[in-house]
């Protein structure tokens, strides 16, 4: 059981708590953890001559999450990372269905700033339209 564990990273506090606990579950069922980031898609902007600019921070951007929660884990597991322009529910969905995840651990809330909601819209949908067990950590 929870023999590969998805993880969604944001960079946000919530999802480096998720972190910690797919960390415990790793160690105990020796799982391969896949972090998966998501960056919002650009090509509607082709054609504008900023655009390849743009695409490279964003996606050195992503890189930098995945980098921080790769070492968050340490070495000692076995971590894959995914970074997808795409967005970020569906992305966690395709990667969980063609990793064959057994468990999604995410968090409650990212980096929104909106108050008082219990759960963002990407861990709700995710929740929502899994076809495996999710964990959302508080
Ligand atoms: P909202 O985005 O709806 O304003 P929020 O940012 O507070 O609200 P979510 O975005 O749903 O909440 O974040 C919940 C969890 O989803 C995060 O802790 C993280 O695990 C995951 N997540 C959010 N955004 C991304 C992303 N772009 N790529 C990967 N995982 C993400
Ligand atoms: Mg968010």
């Amino acid at each position: 059981m929870f023999k590969r564990i998805v993880v969604p990273v944001d960079g946000s506090e919530h999802s480096r708590k998720a972190l910690d606990y797919a960390k415990a579950l790793a160690e105990k069922f020796n799982s391969t953890i896949w972090l998966v980031h998501a960056f919002p898609q650009t090509s509607d902007l082709l054609g504008y001559n900023e655009y390849e600019k743009l695409v490279a921070r964003r996606e050195a951007a992503g890189q930098k999450i995945l980098d921080e929660a790769h070492a968050h884990l340490g070495t000692d597991l076995d971590v894959r990372e995914e970074l997808l322009e795409e967005p970020a529910t569906e992305a966690i969905l395709n990667v969980a269905e063609t990793r064959q995840a057994d468990l999604i651990v995410m968090g409650t809330r990212g980096l929104g700033t909106l108050q008082g909601l219990l759960m963002g819209s990407v861990s709700n949908k995710v929740l929502h339209h899994a076809k495996c067990p999710v964990m959302i950590i508080r």
